[in-house]
């Protein structure tokens, strides 16, 4: 069964056209579902019965299963809980703040990347997010409140799943579908060299981030086993390219983890790093994760690593933490344990 929410126009013209249907239904349907929100055959009504009928058997419009949703005590941030056709659980994160709604999609099941500080990684990667199934995150929280942005940060190493993030992108910002532009997105990676290059080429206006964490390949090492694979000099060779090419500015995230990652020479060290790019850096607080053995450095230390950055002449920003009472905060959203034995 196709899913219309992983469908461009075309595709969709195409597969109604070889189920001998007009191909102007395509268009028909996108409206029912993008601009009015709806998900069931049965109120497209300018559709005649025997045609909703067999949309129904031939088109899925539903490819997650709402299981849950928490809530923050600020109200700030909801987590959702979804299932997937063949029982797996993801999660999804929508922050509120001012007028924006930033929707954090997973793009895996799981995380091929392991890295030390992150729930969502603990267990491996366990399959890849289908287009449908990244898109629908958004579609779904966006019929509840007015989606402004999505950022590609929740379970998962996008650029594990290139063609199906990439292909998400484009219907998210599709006029047939979402709408939303591109500058809105935001794709953040542990270091996919090869994902990192071919993104640069596809001609999107969508932000990169690269999860940093560390000031050196030696402590990177330890913190992302995954980051054995690739230099951390020809990483930021590859972002910084991005940035040229594609004129967009690149953040580096660098999670702070007590006695690891948070000494003042790492500071420097950083800053020796990333002098002269065009960049920021966005220091995050470690989220305490259960059954992991990292600690949150003092608010003293933070500020420190924080001024020593400034004075450097590193843009650095701080971020304040959201939905960390519910387990939505950055490294947090966890494979929860029925996930592996569904
Ligand atoms: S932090 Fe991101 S890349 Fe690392 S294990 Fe978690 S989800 Fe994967």
């Amino acid at each position: 069964m196709l899913h219309v929410h992983g469908l461009n126009l075309t595709e969709l013209k195409q597969a109604l056209t070889e189920l001998g249907e007009k191909p102007f239904r395509a268009t028909q349907i996108l409206k029912w579902v993008y601009e009015k929100g709806e998900s069931s055959w049965e109120k497209m009504t300018d559709l005649n019965k025997a045609t909703r009928e067999l949309f129904a058997e031939k088109f899925s419009l539903n490819s997650l299963k709402h299981v849950r949703s928490q809530e923050s005590s600020d109200g700030e941030t909801t987590k959702f809980l979804w299932e997937l056709a063949d029982g797996k659980l993801v999660e999804s994160v929508l922050i509120r703040s001012g007028d924006r709604r930033t929707v954090c999609v997973s793009s895996q099941v799981g995380c091929p990347a392991r890295c030390a500080f992150c729930a969502s990684g603990q267990k491996g990667l366990i399959r890849n997010l289908t287009p449908a199934e990244i898109v629908e995150q958004v579609y779904i929280i966006n019929r509840q409140e007015k989606v402004s942005n999505v950022v590609f940060m929740g379970m998962g190493e996008p650029f594990e799943n290139y063609d199906n993030v990439v292909k998400a992108i484009r219907l998210l910002s599709s006029e047939n579908g979402m709408n939303l532009s591109q500058r809105r997105i935001t794709v953040s990676t542990v270091g996919v060299i090869e994902g990192i290059r071919k993104f640069t080429e596809e001609g999107l206006k969508v932000s990169l981030v690269l999860s940093l964490h560390a000031p050196n390949q030696h402590i990177r090492k330890k913190i992302i086993p995954y980051a054995r694979k690739y230099e951390l000099e020809d990483i930021l060779a590859s972002m910084i390219d991005f940035s040229r090419k594609t004129k967009r500015d690149v953040t580096y995230e660098y999670t702070l983890m007590a006695g690891i990652n948070d000494h003042i020479v790492h500071a420097e060290e950083l800053a020796d790093l990333l002098e002269g790019q065009q960049c920021t850096v966005n220091l995050i607080p470690y989220n305490p994760v259960d059954g992991l053995n990292l600690r949150r450095p003092g608010k003293e230390v933070i500020e420190e690593f924080f001024k020593k950055l400034v004075d450097r002449g590193i843009n650095t920003t701080w971020r304040y933490t959201k939905g960390k009472d519910i387990a939505a905060a950055c490294g947090q959203l966890a494979l929860l344990d029925n996930i592996v034995t569904l």
